[in-house]
């Protein structure tokens, strides 16, 4: 593998940013090395309770059924934001009997263990009511994004061999209803909401109807903590998504990484804005602050910046946990309209999902007075991995620090199909974690060879692409199918991305490699413009000049083309792939998961 041309060294010490000053609340996590060598996972794992009995592990119960049973019983679990601007509030003890409802009315269909449960739903109460009586039963949970279009549904719930959906009345007659007949397994449709005139003529059973004749006592049989209770498709960024199977022990990593990653405590309000239908949104939306017994924001609406300031602001949100591209929106809204907001309660603010521009962190820090940190993991992974801690300095750019229990390495592989540890800081390897964690996936399911292919001598290995400074820091260069070979240099597209991030022009940036016979590849930029700026020679000449002078000649963008948006997975990821495949004229693949106006997929 030839060397890398880091296209940005990391920044200086002088742009580290330091803890805040300490405050009313201490980090859960206060000391780095000391919290790594007393952590166990039995340790993490006697945090929770356990069915009662000793009959094993379930995340419903860990999540309400034992808060219920104590202290938090009328504590507000899950406050709910409606697009219209309705407002409900569910305390634990509501969220207990509603999602026993759930398992009874389940159980009354004959469902049982092992039978999928499909969810096709926005952010509603009824998608966490749904997750948790699945759990309960015993069944796999698995979320789809309710702006799908009705081919990804159909090849998802065919996939996972769904046996009930919970959807609304208008995403099933707009995307399922067409393709039932070609669904067997799909015995059981439950509508949530009001407009169900259809329901008789379509076989479809109405949520308020079963939940009004189900028994709310339900008692969650003995649970084998190996038992499966969801499946998640990954974001499809590099090519047809696949279904990672998780555990019911997985909440053991939930609960922790909650507790030390998003530092998490008793009385906080918390936000993520990540959408349940991915990962982010059910691990972090759902179970980690309820199984820490806190109080978990749900907004029904799309981002728009002015209402997110007002639920930061009116809710008095504490901890905050979002994405780079909604960050980069907030941006791009401008520091001013922050400004109008008393976003004073916030203590803790985070980020997921893709590399996080050190241009963002450094804002947020100048806007927010606390700058957001940056936590690496997958779907796969299940919880969080990588992060910057609330008591550490945060280094503008990098991920983080691995999570105690976590062992990640820095690998390059053999020629004889192994791999092998980079030791040295600074080199540029592929991230490689050693198996074990609770949420660790379980197999891809169906895809048991896909499964295997990912651990190689004894680590699993993650696709992307990273290096390790000298302090145990992190950095993300690449997803390994993304990163352009030049020259004989390998250049991770983030880095050059970042760099034109900091032009005043540039609202987003994606880059490719594109072939080239001298250079084996050249490295072309595309750029999406903020409000204001017109996308003429002279600032495509201007932006080319920029990069040059912040990154070098080897890896500055020859090309650049403007665009009015960077293509994005629906979970907010920039799809260079595609951008590539367009740039080449070549087949687009797998776009199930693409955001884009243009796509008309919803
Ligand atoms: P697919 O596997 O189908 O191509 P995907 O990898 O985008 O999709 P996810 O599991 O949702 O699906 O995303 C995980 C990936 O997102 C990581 O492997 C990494 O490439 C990227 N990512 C997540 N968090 C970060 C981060 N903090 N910094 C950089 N990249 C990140
Ligand atoms: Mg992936």
């Amino acid at each position: 593998m030839p060397e890398l041309t880091e296209a940005r060294v990391a920044p200086e010490r002088s742009a580290w940013i330091p803890p805040p000053s300490p405050g009313a609340v201490t980090p859960n996590l206060a000391e780095y090395r000391a919290a790594r060598r007393s952590f166990s996972w039995a340790t993490a794992r006697a945090e929770l309770d356990g069915l009662p009995g000793g009959a094993g592990l379930n995340i419903a119960w860990e999540a309400v059924d034992r808060h219920a049973a104590g202290t938090h019983a009328e504590l507000v679990a899950l406050r709910w934001l409606g697009r219209d601007g309705t407002r409900r509030e569910f305390s634990y003890a509501d969220l207990s009997l509603l999602s026993n409802r759930f398992a009874s009315a389940l159980g009354g269909l004959g469902v049982g263990p092992g039978d999928r449960i499909v969810s096709l739903l926005g952010r509603v109460p009824e998608l966490t009511i749904a997750a948790l009586g699945t759990w309960k039963l015993g069944g796999v949970f698995c979320p789809l994004f309710s702006a799908f279009g009705p081919e990804p549904i159909r090849t998802r719930l065919e996939k996972s061999g769904a046996r009930v959906l919970v959807t609304t009345p208008a995403l099933y007659r707009r995307k399922v209803a067409q393709n039932r007949a070609a669904l067997p397994s799909l015995e059981q449709v439950i509508l949530v909401g009001e407009d169900e005139s259809s329901a008789a003529a379509d076989q479809v059973r109405r949520w308020s109807t079963l939940m009004t004749v189900a028994s709310p006592d339900f008692r969650i049989p003995p649970t084998d903590p190996e038992t499966a209770a969801l499946i998640h498709f990954t974001s499809g960024t590099t090519g047809m998504p696949k279904g990672a199977l998780h555990v019911h022990e997985a909440v053991v990593a939930h609960h922790v990484t909650g507790r030390l990653a998003l530092d998490l405590h008793p009385g906080d309000v918390f936000w993520c804005t990540a959408d349940p239908g991915w990962v982010t949104g059910t691990s972090y939306g759902i179970i980690a602050p309820l199984t820490n017994g806190v109080t978990s924001v749900l907004d029904e609406a799309d981002f728009d910046a002015r209402r997110w300031y007002e639920i930061l602001a009116r809710e008095r949100v504490t901890v905050w946990y979002t994405a780079p591209t909604a960050i980069r929106m907030l941006m791009k809204a401008g520091p001013e309209l922050a400004r109008e907001y008393d976003l004073s309660a916030l203590r803790f603010l985070a980020s997921v999902g893709e590399p996080l521009n050190p241009e963002a962190v450094v804002w947020s820090q100048g806007v927010f007075g606390r700058c957001f940190h940056d936590n690496w993991w997958q779907t796969e992974t299940g919880g969080i991995m990588i992060a910057n801690f609330a008591a550490m300095e945060v280094r503008p750019g990098s991920m983080g620090r691995p999570l105690p229990g976590i062992d990640a390495a820095i690998v390059r592989r053999l020629a004889d199909g192994g791999v092998e540890e980079i030791t040295q800081p600074d080199r540029v390897g592929e991230l490689a974690l050693r198996p074990g964690w609770p949420s660790m996936f379980r197999t891809y399911w169906n895809e048991p060879e896909r499964y295997a292919k990912c651990f190689v001598g004894g680590y699993y290995l993650t696709g992307d692409l990273a290096r390790r400074d000298a302090d145990g820091y992190y950095w993300f260069v690449g997803r390994a199918d993304d990163v352009i070979k030049t020259m004989g240099h390998l250049i991770g597209p983030f880095e050059v991305e970042s760099a034109l991030l900091e032009h005043p022009a540039v609202a987003e940036a994606g880059v490719i490699g594109k072939p080239d016979a001298v250079a084996g590849e050249l490295v072309k930029a595309f750029v999406a413009l903020k409000g204001g700026f017109t996308p003429d020679e002279a600032l495509r000449r201007d932006l080319l000049g920029f990069a040059r002078t912040r990154l070098g000649a080897v890896v500055a963008p020859k090309e650049l083309t403007f665009l009015p948006v960077i293509p994005r997975t629906r979970s907010g990821k920039i799809m260079r792939r595609l951008l590539k495949a367009r740039e080449l004229g070549l087949p687009e693949g797998d776009t199930s998961t693409l955001e884009e106006p243009a796509h008309g997929n919803t």
